[in-house]
């Protein structure tokens, strides 16, 4: 998995930056190239694993067959170098199992490559005529494999086309068989298409970088939507002005819980809570004051609910709905009462109030049982309770009852009518 740019401004400006360049151009340093070398870690080095058995396997199987084809001596001098491949290669498959420090597995592979590339050289060199010359040419076709093959640094790319050149030229220079004039050209012919596959290589890992660029660039970006749209849900279900849920929020939520949450059916109390007076507030102290009210009982009714599970939404103007999941009648009057009695301590002034100096509330309760009925149907009898608690009185808890005369009076207030 690619890190998570989202979370660092200067690595995500740094990914903007070199994507505006021309491809060939793209350079990775510092964090990024870090970044890019732990993405393709396991891939590379599963391919410089594989290389190295299939290198240790042709080597042994090309032992075997000189040994059965060739004239004794021949195969015998070719079976001291050739001897070195396989456990060479065993050790680079153990230093690039598991990600080391770069310097170590750059070290590990190029000391490998080059005691690889010596052997196969040498290979022919010990059996001299026909095979010199043959073995280097095939010294040469190994490392070119390697060079195409291997995602791995520049620096070191260049390090073990050098490291074959040079083992070219020199054994070529020591071949008794071709004049030093043929060697150093043999050489040159042979530099200029490694260098040619080297350049194709560097094109071929700009282009993975430039992949790995738009992975980095296409996370963040859909980290950033994802995050524009959660604020965007937010906003849609928060009541701005006292930073609960809003109506829409409740609606969705009835709707969400009726459908799947079974709970429901068996007891969910539905609170109607209305301000009493409250235009009056407004135009004793003005609508600025009336807005601060509205948060603090906002806040009042938010701290006597369970957080975990009840709900408290601004419904209308001075009206908040209250969902109280899995509460029988008993438990959903004595959280109203406890929501009605907390506003009237906090003692918030309504000088225009005919029920008090002090902000009050009127609370309609309505509590499912065994009977499934929808929450419109809840709503209504909350707000059923809610309008014959204004009509006795205000400042008082009403439950909903079925039957009007069996309607159960909770708090029969003082001011009541
Ligand atoms: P009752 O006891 O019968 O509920 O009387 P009331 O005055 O509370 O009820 P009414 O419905 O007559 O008035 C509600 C007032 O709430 C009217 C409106 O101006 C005010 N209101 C609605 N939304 C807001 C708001 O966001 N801020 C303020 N400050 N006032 C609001
Ligand atoms: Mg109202
Ligand atoms: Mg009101």
């Amino acid at each position: 998995m690619p890190p998570d740019v989202q979370d660092d401004p200067a690595l995500a400006a740094e990914v903007d930056r070199l994507l505006a360049r021309r491809t060939r151009e793209i350079s990775l340093r510092g964090e990024i190239e870090r970044l890019f070398r732990a993405r393709v870690w396991s891939q590379t080095a599963k391919i410089i694993r594989a290389w190295m058995i299939w290198v240790a396997f042709l080597d042994v199987l090309t032992l075997a067959l000189n040994a059965a084809l060739l004239p004794w001596g021949v195969a015998q001098s070719m079976l001291l170098p050739g001897a070195i491949i396989p456990p060479v290669a065993l050790a680079v498959v153990l230093a690039w199992r598991k990600p080391q420090a770069p310097w170590l597995q750059g070290a590990s592979l190029i000391a490998g490559m080059f005691l690889i590339l010596l052997s196969v050289a040498l290979v022919g060199a010990s059996a001299g005529g026909e095979f010199y010359e043959r073995q280097l040419n095939v010294m040469l076709f190994v490392a070119i494999t390697a060079i195409i093959i291997f995602g791995i640094p520049l620096a070191w790319t260049m390090t073990i086309a050098a490291l074959a050149l040079g083992l070219y030229l020199m054994l070529q220079l020591q071949n008794p068989a071709i004049a030093h004039g043929s060697a150093v050209a043999g050489t040159l012919f042979f530099a200029s298409g490694i260098f040619a596959t080297v350049a194709a290589r560097r094109i071929m890992t700009i282009l993975a970088q430039k992949t790995f660029l738009f992975e980095l660039r296409d996370r963040r970006r859909v980290a950033e939507l994802a995050k524009a749209n959660d604020r965007l849900v937010l906003l849609a279900r928060t009541d701005p002005l006292t930073g609960i849920s809003n109506r829409r929020w409740m609606t969705e939520t009835l709707e969400r819980l009726w459908g799947s949450d079974k709970r429901c059916l068996a007891g969910a109390a539905m609170l109607m809570c209305d301000i009493d007076n409250f235009k009056k507030l407004n135009d004793h102290l003005g609508h600025a004051e009336g807005d601060r009210c509205l948060v603090k009982v906002a806040t009042i009714l938010k701290e006597n609910v369970r957080r975990d599970r009840d709900h408290v939404a601004r419904y209308g103007g001075e009206e908040f709905l209250v969902l109280l999941p899995g509460v029988n009648e008993e438990e959903a009057a004595a959280v109203a009462e406890r929501m009605r009695k907390s506003v009237e301590a906090a003692a918030l002034p309504n000088p225009g109030s005919r029920v008090s100096r002090w902000v009050t509330l009127s609370i309609g309760v309505a509590v499912q049982t065994s009977e499934a009925i929808s929450p419109e149907q809840l709503q209504q009898r909350a707000d059923a309770a809610l309008y014959l608690a204004k009509q006795t009185g205000r400042n008082r808890v009403l439950l909903h009852r079925p039957e009007l005369s069996a309607r159960k009076h909770i708090r029969p207030g003082s001011l009541g009518a």
